[in-house]
């Protein structure tokens, strides 16, 4: 693991092929969605508290999640038949093994989220592989097997996160966000010096399925101090989230338009609806499929290696 923290990229290496894709070789539909519900539940209210006490109000704010928000979702996934992924952190279910047997139940995948909710730029070396190995025991209780896919709590990857991930066999991270609507190949070993250029590290074997905020839930409904101001009518947001979609559809063919959502947010009454009619404007559209992250990184893996990319 070592060595990918200190081999260097060059400039003249990244500028011999492009990060990005340039290309989605047909047959793959013209555009793919996945829809991804970050079931957080009580964790990140507990890992705020440092351990210690935990105020009622916050803690039935995560407790809304697994007795009203998941079951909502599920409910509507059902109705629509799709499959969707769950980041789950093993905090979750340890604390709400049922609902989580629900998610396996329905078919749809189960994917690693710290096992409190810690940002892992927060952590000790020792802490942060501590809580990715106490994540993937837990979803391998849950599963059976363990995750192939990873989000960062908060988004807030480490330097050490990518090198975790790749030594402990994942497939596919969902964190960051150097692209929108296209996979790519991330890095490890980038060097950040403020007295010369960025140099970026080298790229390994581990897709990126990039994220980006506006196309959450959480920020644009919950009011959280310090955190997010929320507060955006469902209308508001239903506009943000198809007009991302139609702009993919129409200039980006072959892209994945990922959603972030939690049960706690976008479970709530006229919520649910403007998900159901983002479902319902996508179905409107010909040649559109909706995907669980695993199968979106082992297109990418495909289509690299047929145009000579792969990692
Ligand atoms: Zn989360």
């Amino acid at each position: 693991m070592g060595d990918f923290l200190t081999r260097r990229g060059t400039m003249n290496a990244l500028r011999a092929r492009p990060i990005l894709p340039r290309s989605i070789p047909m047959p793959l539909p013209r555009a793919r969605v996945c829809l991804t519900f970050d079931f957080d539940a009580i964790s990140p209210w507990l890992v705020a508290s440092k351990g210690g006490a935990v105020a009622p109000g916050v803690v039935s704010r995560g407790e809304y999640s697994a007795r009203v928000g998941a079951r909502r979702v599920l409910a509507l996934l059902e109705k629509h038949g799709i499959q969707a992924t769950w980041f789950i952190p093993g905090h979750t279910i340890d604390t709400f093994p049922e609902r989580c047997a629900e998610v396996v139940a329905a078919g749809h995948e189960v994917a690693h989220h710290g096992y409190c909710h810690e940002s892992p730029d927060r952590l000790s070396d020792a802490a942060e592989r501590e809580v990715l190995e106490l994540g993937i025991d837990r979803i391998k209780r849950l599963t059976g097997a363990a995750p192939v896919g990873y989000r960062a709590p908060g988004g807030a990857s480490s330097q050490r996160t990518m090198p975790l991930l790749v030594e402990y066999g994942f497939r596919y991270d969902s964190s960051l966000a150097a692209s929108d609507y296209l996979p790519y190949w991330p890095r490890v070993g980038d060097d950040a010096d403020p007295r010369s250029g960025y140099r970026f590290g080298q790229e390994v074997d581990v897709v990126e399925i990039p994220t980006q905020w506006n196309m959450e839930d959480w920020t644009y409904y919950e009011y959280a101090p310090g955190f997010s101001n929320g507060g955006r009518a469902p209308s508001h947001v239903y506009r943000a989230w198809t007009g991302e979609f139609d702009f993919m559809y129409e200039r980006i063919p072959g892209g994945v338009c990922v959603l972030t959502l939690h049960p706690e947010s976008v479970g709530r009454g006229p919520r649910l609806l403007v998900l159901e009619q983002f479902i319902q404007h996508v179905r409107r559209h010909p040649d559109v499929e909706f995907r669980l992250m695993r199968d979106v990184a082992d297109e990418f893996r495909a289509e690299q290696a047929a145009v000579g990319g792969a990692r």
